[in-house]
């Protein structure tokens, strides 16, 4: 969790239809938006964005990114476009972009970079999606989707009445436009285009490529690679590469690669997630950064989100959500919440918990579906008062209230000297000083990560050889205080 935000959904209007050439194709399509409504809707998702997940407080790599992205999107055939590349301070592996330009890249997908060219590859294919239009056209098609929660219970409608539901991240309402295998396609094609009009030797896409097929093997299928969420992988895609590297023709020549240059920016990025930003200690949530600690209900699924912390019960029927609630006294904020229409305030709880001003009551919530009944928390403390709203079926707040309340009462300053210093494992570089083969350099350069992901990360199989001189990348530190 790194701060709270007000998420709004985008309410873009989406009715207007226009004629208009597509820039790639050249084609003139219908229901184009007009590329000033383009623009106002891609930066205000973008401002959402970062507001949400935040950036890399990394200037040089910001400065890297962004130049290489302005650089590859002048060879476009929108130039003029108000770009901007920037890095998520997010430890998914995913790039995606915008309307009009706006383009972002995650620090998780940075570190599986092993070249300048394919980085150039991904903001290339992110690129080709902008200038082909591809967002703009989903946005005409309505097609806003949310990343959800998992949070598959019943309590979802309700609380979505309630605005709960951004409360728990499940309607975060950012614009992720999910594209199809033919936009895939063609941005495939667009950003091969734009890197080698670059310079850049697109044999690189293609091991791009490899390392997400890689990853996605590696997550198995727990894990979907986030980049696979949005870009849905069209079939052959290093093979087609490879083609179009083949058709090249032979005055081609001094491509650029760009290995040690990407390597260099690397060097000392954080890796998986950021615990500063909170981490479990089992059934314990730390905060190192905002100095708290609270405990979640045993055998309960926890969550850290960037907007929240949330914790579901083992059937799903309840949820406990922390999160800011602004500068506002406990008292004030409180009082505000159980205001709300459609809520009853029940008992109210006004003492300090743990030395700490708080305010808390228990309430109810009329729905269609029923009746919902909770406990509304709210501690002051650094200057920011902390919010923790509990919710179940109105018949279920008697067994649980005791949970709900137990977990309110855990919320107490983090004091521990080793959880407030904890810090994320990072990106090291290693040049090697001969040849050696993936396993044996894990070996001599000890790694916190799996053997599959340090050799995925190096653009490597498992099996494979790594070569004198080389750079390498490898992960270190992070390791979390019992
Ligand atoms: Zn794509």
């Amino acid at each position: 969790m790194k701060q709270r935000t007000i998420l709004l959904v985008a309410a873009a209007s989406l009715a207007l239809a226009a004629c208009a050439t597509n820039p790639v194709t050249g084609k003139t399509e219908l229901s184009l938006i007009p590329e000033a409504q383009e623009i106002e809707i891609g930066r205000e998702e973008a401002g959402k964005v970062v507001a949400t997940i935040g950036l890399v407080q990394e200037p040089e790599l910001q400065k890297y990114v962004s130049d290489l992205g302005m650089a590859i999107a002048k060879e476009s055939e929108r130039p003029k476009l108000p770009w901007s590349f920037q890095v998520l301070d997010d430890p998914a592996v995913n790039a995606f972009a915008l309307p009009a330009g706006f383009i972002f890249v995650t620090r998780g997908i940075l570190t599986y970079m092993t070249s300048e060219a394919e980085l150039a590859s991904v903001l290339g294919h992110e690129i080709g999606h902008v200038t082909a239009k591809h967002s703009v056209s989903q946005i005409s098609k309505a097609q806003l989707a949310t990343i959800g929660l998992g949070l598959g219970t019943v309590l979802y409608p309700e609380m979505q009445k309630y605005g709960l539901d951004q409360l728990a991240g499940a309607g975060l309402g950012l614009l992720f436009l999910k594209f199809g295998r033919d936009d895939e396609r063609q941005s495939d094609k667009l950003g091969f285009d734009y890197m080698l009009r670059r310079g850049y030797d697109p044999r690189e896409m293609a091991s791009m490529f490899r390392t997400l097929e890689r990853y996605g093997t590696n997550t198995g299928a727990s894990g979907v690679p986030e980049w696979a969420s949005t870009h849905p992988a069209p079939e052959n895609r290093v093979a087609v590469t490879m083609e179009r590297v083949a058709k090249l023709p032979p005055t081609v020549s001094g491509l650029s690669i760009g290995r040690d240059a990407l390597m260099r920016q690397l060097d000392g990025l954080a890796f998986g997630e950021n615990p500063r930003h909170g981490y479990f200690a089992g059934r314990r949530f730390n905060h190192p950064e905002f100095e708290f600690m609270l405990e979640f209900p045993a055998n309960w699924k926890f969550q850290n989100r960037p907007d929240a912390v949330v914790a579901v019960s083992p059937n799903g029927d309840a949820m406990i959500a922390l999160d800011a609630a602004g500068k506002e006294a406990p008292r004030s904020a409180g009082e505000k919440f159980v205001s709300q229409q459609g809520i009853t305030r029940g008992t109210v709880i006004e003492e300090r918990i743990n030395g700490l001003d708080a305010w808390r009551s228990y309430f109810k919530a009329a729905t269609q579906q029923g009746e919902l009944g909770g406990l509304a928390s709210f501690v002051a403390h650094g200057g920011t008062t902390w919010r923790i709203v509990a919710v179940t079926s109105g018949a279920k707040l008697d067994t649980l209230a005791n949970d709900f309340n137990a977990t309110a009462l855990s919320f107490t300053r983090l004091t521990d000297a080793k959880a407030l210093a904890v810090q994320p494992a990072h990106v090291s570089l290693v040049r090697a000083d001969r040849d050696m083969t993936v396993d044996e350099f894990a070996q001599r350069y000890p790694s916190s990560i799996p053997l599959e992901t340090l050799a995925t990360m190096n653009g490597l199989d498992k099996g494979g050889k790594i070569l004198k001189g080389q750079v390498v990348k490898r992960v270190t530190g992070g390791e979390l205080p019992k």
